[in-house]
């Protein structure tokens, strides 16, 4: 066996999470993470003496001592490298702070072009390139899919199994890569979906603040009291071009009647890069998220975000009133303010009452056949070309829809 049981260590591992959220320097990481000089021996014992950086060689005794991460991928797999960026970030991070942490490179690779050139996108080690001495590794550490990222602990220190979705999804908070810290950080994320602390969701260390249409730094404590709209949207995405301009409708119909701005909404950008933010952000009134912030990332899982549009409302008491807030909002427009369940409520009996209150079909002089009362989400009347929402008289035959109060009925004798 590879991994050791160090009962007391683990201990230590414990308590050391239970006192920060974020892990510190300070751990020994020769005790705590098992037998690195295991794979160091390996290495020496397969005749490897120095392990390769793209800067060239490194002796293998200077990762004595460290936290050493086994990296296992190909430059022919997309997944790997579209992981190397987390990775690369988290490494940087993580040496930042502090941690005495070492990455080495085992290649799938079976060119050594493809090996060289994967390489070149890691600022960690690797294990210079020899097919069977991979393959050995491979069977040895019993991985059995790329990318993979296998962190040199001890026994009782149990790895959460999904670390690859793990880093990608927290980066170096993933650290120390335990399932204990993975559990640990999604119970911070349903914390924060049920609390909804707007400080806590959209400030970031060092950046508490978003930006205005107007690049103007907004402190995110000036949103305090107001009906907070989590807007998830990218410039890319035909529905959310088309959402966007509803959205706009009932941010300026609400913000212009009432006496004080009782709206904000908060653009959560999924563009690809800067400049396509940019252009989404320049047709919105509402503030964002800076591009360069990882809250936009955290905020995706926290609300679990499957797809674009996706609005969530978060009352000003700081509870989430609704994680689908594009379906209130496309159903019921600017009436269903401030968009709790008791308002909607409300709303749909008023509708309902209204409904009663009409005829069931209906003929007018404008049109050839009859016109029947329909529910409709949105229409542009017929007759005076504006906009209708709900109650309409439409015609079943050709696509004709009317205003309640635009029928002008045909006399009968
Ligand atoms: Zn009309
Ligand atoms: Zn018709």
């Amino acid at each position: 066996m590879l991994r050791f049981a160090r009962k007391l260590i683990q201990k230590r591992v414990e308590n050391h999470l239970l006192l920060s959220a974020i892990p510190m320097a300070g751990l020994d990481f020769e005790a705590t993470y098992g037998d690195n000089h295991d794979i160091l021996k390996t290495l020496a014992e397969e005749g490897v003496d120095f392990l390769l950086s793209c800067e060239g060689k490194v002796p293998l005794l200077e990762c004595k001592g460290k936290m050493i991460c086994l990296f296992f991928s190909a430059h022919w797999c997309r997944p790997c490298r579209g992981f190397i960026p987390h990775l690369v970030e988290l490494y940087d991070t993580l040496r930042k702070r502090g941690i005495s942490l070492e990455i080495i490179f085992v290649s799938f690779d079976r060119e050594e072009d493809g090996f060289k050139e994967h390489l070149k996108s890691m600022p960690w080690l690797a294990v210079p390139f020899d097919v069977n001495l991979h393959r050995r590794l491979i069977d040895r550490y019993r991985v059995d899919r790329i990318p993979s990222f296998v962190p040199l602990c001890s026994d009782d220190v149990t790895v959460e199994a999904d670390l690859i979705g793990c880093i990608e999804d927290y980066g170096a908070n993933a650290f120390p890569f335990t399932k204990k810290r993975h559990e640990e950080l999604k119970a911070i994320d349903k914390r924060k979906r049920e609390e909804a602390n707007l400080e806590e969701l959209l400030a970031q260390e060092g950046c508490n603040f978003l930006f205005s249409g107007d690049d103007r730094k907004v402190p995110i404590s000036e949103l305090a009291g107001k009906t907070i709209g989590l807007y998830f949207s990218a410039y890319w995405s035909p529905p959310c071009r088309s959402f966007t301009r509803q959205l706009t409708d009932v941010y300026n119909t609400l913000n212009d009647a009432k006496d004080s701005h009782c709206f904000e909404i908060v653009l959560v950008s999924t563009d690809r890069d800067l400049k396509e933010f940019n252009v989404n952000r320049s047709s919105m009134p509402w503030l964002a998220i800076p591009y360069e912030d990882r809250t936009r990332h955290d905020l995706c899982r926290i609300f679990d975000i499957k797809g674009i549009p996706a609005l969530v409302l978060i009352g000003p008491d700081g509870k989430v009133i609704s994680e689908n807030g594009k379906f209130t909002v496309s159903s019921y427009g600017a009436e269903a303010f401030p968009f709790t369940e008791s308002r909607i409520r409300e709303l749909e009996a008023t509708l309902r009452k209204q409904g009663e209150a009409l005829s069931q079909q209906v003929e007018d002089v404008k049109h050839e056949h009859v016109l029947k009362l329909d529910m409709a989400k949105a229409y542009v009347c017929d007759s005076c070309k504006k906009q209708g929402k709900f109650w309409a008289f439409s015609c079943d035959v050709c696509n004709y829809d009317l205003h309640p109060s635009c029928v002008e009925k045909v006399e009968k004798d």
